[in-house]
């Protein structure tokens, strides 16, 4: 049956587009030319796959100001956030295209023969994006796939299909072959889940909600589909007494506010050393107070609104009147907005403590010392960022190894690098993605032995 996806400005919930959505049957279509172009794509030699991404790295280039505006529009991210998305494509198509000529298999060392590794590509891989960051999400699982000699067909999220039915148009411009990348906007229980269930989809890059996330497992089980998961997190941000406190306040605000809270690495869990509790939460409060607020394409602007009236609604659920904290401002009348929040006085069993907000909000919960810092670091179900904030290098480097979470670092709030391995630990997700091995993840190993005694 046929459907169309209506996209809202999220700043001001005006219509910026209708796109039509696609079917069950339309996947099906999608995965047999996807395949059929796959075959051409893995025969080319690697110099021409290289050269041709290059080239599509050249034309996001090009476009990288028409692509950062369309992600203001349909995401309501901040226009300097949204330039730097789409360097990021532009980047991880680069990097990826410098793997296809390096991505080689092994020698191994056997008696009476010669034993080799061929690293092969999978075939067509699916890409389910959220819409948190459109742009770069969908190019963390589009740009090594294709360098690896795979095809890609990707569905966007409901809310933000523009970007990436935009980058399949340069994909053409750029001279990637005829349906070699798709873009297939839909809902995700349609067009979603007829990419999950195909047999002729190799694997599933698929990056959202821990409940979706788990489905997806279970059905690609069926068929022991392989698959990659970067899901939720309720990162800590581990404030110790020696560190310097006012580098770390200074540093707070956008560790979490930064895409209006909707980022799976947003250090939402601010844990702070007793003896410093009172001092950092006296300097955090001006802090929050003046993060700017309000239209996403002023350059001025730190935060913008969120995605949608449901995220809306799931983030004020979280913030009930009663709770002690500190509260910025944010713009009244259309748009989905909410101002910037840090609670205290919370049980760190409450469910604004632990559990997944996706929204401007942290909490701050005081610990008593390294060992209780790592205890409560460790007490959710996630485990994909953390920060910690220290001057003693003992310390950083222990606590860095026991905090159970796949990207941490130290006086500082970053998490992603494309040249980095990203992923989680427990509940926050399964296998890495970007980083010196991002190709190889969309490879099967295939060994043979040649003997020399025949
Ligand atoms: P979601 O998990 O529902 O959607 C993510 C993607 O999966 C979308 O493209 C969606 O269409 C698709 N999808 C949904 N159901 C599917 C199905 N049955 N089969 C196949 N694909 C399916 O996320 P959401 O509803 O947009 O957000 C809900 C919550 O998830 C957020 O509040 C947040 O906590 C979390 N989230 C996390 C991330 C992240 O980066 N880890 C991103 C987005 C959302």
């Amino acid at each position: 049956m046929s459907y169309e996806l209506q996209v809202l400005n999220p700043a001001t919930e005006e219509v910026v587009a209708s796109v039509p959505a696609t079917t069950a049957a339309e996947v099906d279509a999608a995965v047999a030319r996807a395949a059929k172009a796959q075959q051409g794509w893995a025969a080319a030699a690697p110099a021409d796959r290289a050269r041709l991404l290059r080239r599509f790295a050249v034309v996001v280039d090009e476009h990288l100001e028409e692509l950062a505006r369309l992600e203001v529009r349909e995401a309501g991210h901040t226009i300097g956030n949204a330039r730097w998305e789409a360097g990021n494509v532009r980047d991880l198509l680069d990097f990826a295209a410098g793997g296809v000529e390096r991505l080689s298999g092994r020698q191994i060392p056997v008696a009476g023969g010669l034993d080799i590794t061929i690293l092969e590509p999978l075939g067509v891989i699916g890409v389910i994006a959220p819409w948190n960051f459109p742009m770069p999400i969908a190019a963390w699982g589009t740009a090594p796939a294709l360098a690896a000699g795979n095809a890609v067909l990707l569905k966007p999220a409901e809310t933000t299909p523009l970007t990436a039915l935009r980058l399949a148009e340069l994909a053409l411009e750029a001279g990637l072959p005829q349906d070699l990348f798709q873009v297939l906007p839909g809902a995700g229980d349609v067009a979603g889940s007829a990419l999950v269930e195909h047999p002729g989809v190799a694997k599933i890059v698929f990056t959202g909600s821990t409940r979706v996330g788990k489905s997806i497992m279970a059905r690609c089980a069926e068929r022991v589909k392989r698959v990659t998961l970067e899901l939720g997190g309720k990162s800590p941000n581990l404030v110790f007494a020696d560190s310097d406190i006012e580098a770390a306040v200074a540093a707070t605000p956008m560790s979490f506010l930064d895409n209006s809270g909707q980022d799976c690495c947003a250090r939402t869990r601010i844990l702070v050393q007793r003896s410093v509790y009172d001092r950092f939460l006296e300097l955090l409060a001006p802090a929050i107070e003046s993060v700017v607020v309000g239209d996403p394409a002023d350059e001025k602007t730190q935060m913008g609104p969120l995605i949608s009236r449901v995220q809306l609604d799931r983030v004020r659920s979280y913030v009930t009147d009663e709770l002690q904290g500190i509260r910025g401002t944010a713009p009244d009348g259309p748009g989905f907005w909410f101002p910037p929040t840090v609670l205290t006085g919370l049980a760190p069993d409450a469910p604004a403590a632990c559990e997944e907000v996706f929204g401007p909000v942290a909490v701050v919960l005081p610990f008593e010392d390294e060992a209780d810092a790592i205890r409560l670091a460790n007490s959710t179900e996630y485990g994909l960022s953390g920060s910690i904030w220290t001057r003693d290098i003992g310390r950083a480097i222990r606590v860095s190894r026991a905090v159970a979470a796949g990207n941490l670092s130290v006086n500082s709030h970053s998490s992603v690098r494309y040249w980095t391995p990203f992923g989680g630990y427990k509940q926050s997700g399964l296998g890495r993605e970007l980083g010196p091995d991002a190709l190889t993840a969309f490879t099967e190993t295939k060994n043979v032995f040649i003997s020399t005694e025949a």
